[in-house]
């Protein structure tokens, strides 16, 4: 072929959903390393040169998994990379075809399936709230007779906290199921065949929550950063908002998260590359909520620089490349990032007040990820947010404190009347 490549390249697999194209694409321009694209759907890729996409199935993993054979064929692969649950699992079975370093394929499913990252963690010796399996025909009533509350009701392989929903008693069980049952039948939630058919019901957690970012290399544990997620999240919907680090919890719990998610990590299998974990803390100890085998979604990552400015992209990319890194250890500064939640349903008119909201001491930038004239749609049912602001300063309560100050500034106008076509 014409296009072989003298180096090896990485192929980055990533939904047209996804909003991290660019950062990956960026942080492989500056390490000068070769990378592809593989996503679902040909026309996000046409701006890209030939033999740099490829059109992949998410979907049927055996299929997809041929397709990146075949094009590694034409184009030696030196590793498959997934941003998100899907693509992760398919990049750890390609590489198991294609000979290269992987996470064990179950390991990763693990991940990207809740009642079987509940299953695992239950024989891990971690503290695991009492969990059982629904499926969409099961009777509502019954379920909710049997439940204890409070309890949280979820889908098993949405993220973003689609369909997770705290009930209280049997009245807010049957309404959420019957409101995660019909976030089942959406068209992108559909065809995901028969993990869409089911409903995990999880004791409810109280606690305040963290997440980590973390490294795994040889199943060792290398900690990016932890985050605090300070506003609370008490449900009835999970909206996330502010993650900032350094975390302002004591060392002695901050090693207590690191202890569980090694374990957490150990249970599952995983280890290589990056994980994002979800903790929560009460007085029983660390709980944790969710383990994904990728690194910190939306754009958030963007909160994070370590040594003399390399991006969370570079150092995952450097890591699966077997390239030198230099230092993991993340910039000195406190810094933060708020996802902007989307307040009604609608169609974003406009948003106001964003000089103000960027002018704000501390705040390195506001993006508004949604375009004007696009239907928006609040938690449950909802996957995306308006949009992440940025801020950095000496402490995480100053970086708090810059975030809250800069989300005031901002007016969405949603008309909430407003049809699409
Ligand atoms: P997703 O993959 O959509 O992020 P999660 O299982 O992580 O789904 O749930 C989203 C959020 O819902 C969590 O970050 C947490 O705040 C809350 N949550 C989920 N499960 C529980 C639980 N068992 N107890 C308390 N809160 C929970
Ligand atoms: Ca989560």
């Amino acid at each position: 072929m014409t296009d072989r490549d003298s180096q090896d390249r990485l192929l980055l697999l990533i939904p047209t959903t996804s909003y991290r194209v660019a950062d990956f694409l960026d942080a492989a321009h500056r390490l000068d390393v070769a990378v592809a694209v593989g996503s679902n759907q040909r026309h996000v890729l046409e701006a890209f040169a030939d033999g740099r996409t490829v059109t992949i199935d998410f979907q049927d993993s055996e299929k997809g998994v041929r397709e990146i054979c075949v094009y590694a064929r034409d184009h030696p692969l030196s590793a498959v990379l997934g941003v998100d649950e899907a693509t992760t699992v398919l990049a750890s079975k390609a590489s198991k075809a294609l000979g290269l370093a992987h996470n064990a394929p179950e390991s990763v499913e693990a991940t990207a399936n809740k009642f079987r990252f509940r299953t695992v963690l239950a024989n891990s010796g971690l503290l695991t709230p009492p969990f059982s399996l629904l499926t969409v025909d099961a009777d509502p009533e019954r379920a909710a007779r049997e439940a204890t509350y409070p309890c949280v009701l979820k889908p098993l392989m949405l993220s973003a906290s689609r369909g997770v929903i705290r009930a209280d008693d049997p009245d807010q069980f049957i309404t959420a199921f019957h409101r995660i049952t019909r976030i089942l039948e959406q068209p992108d939630v559909v065809t995901l065949g028969d993990t869409a058919k089911h409903i995990l019901i999880e004791g409810y957690v109280a606690g305040r929550e963290v997440a980590l970012e973390g490294l795994l290399d040889g199943g060792r544990l290398k900690v990016l950063a932890l985050f605090d997620k300070p506003d609370p999240l008490e449900g009835p919907f999970f909206e996330e908002t502010i993650y900032v680090t350094p975390s302002r919890l004591s060392k002695s719990w901050q090693s207590r998260v690191m202890d569980a998610t090694v374990q957490a990590v150990a249970a599952l299998g995983l280890k290589d590359g990056p994980i994002h974990a979800e903790l929560r803390l009460n007085d029983q100890g660390p709980w944790v909520i969710e383990v994904g085998a990728r690194s910190i979604g939306g754009l958030c990552a963007r909160a994070l620089r370590f040594g003399a400015g390399i991006s969370l992209e570079e150092l995952i990319l450097s890591h699966v490349l077997g390239l030198p890194i230099e230092t993991m250890a993340r910039e000195d500064k406190a810094t933060g990032v708020m996802m902007i939640p989307i307040p009604q349903a609608g169609v974003l008119e406009s948003v106001g007040g964003l000089e103000a909201a960027r002018r704000i001491s501390g705040v390195d930038g506001v993006t508004i990820t949604i375009p004007m004239g696009q239907e928006v749609v609040p938690l449950p049912e909802g996957n995306k947010y308006l949009g992440f602001i940025f801020a950095r300063g000496d402490s995480p309560e100053a970086v708090e404190a810059a975030l809250r100050k800069s989300h005031h500034c901002l007016r969405f106008r949603i008309d909430p009347g407003a049809e699409t076509e």
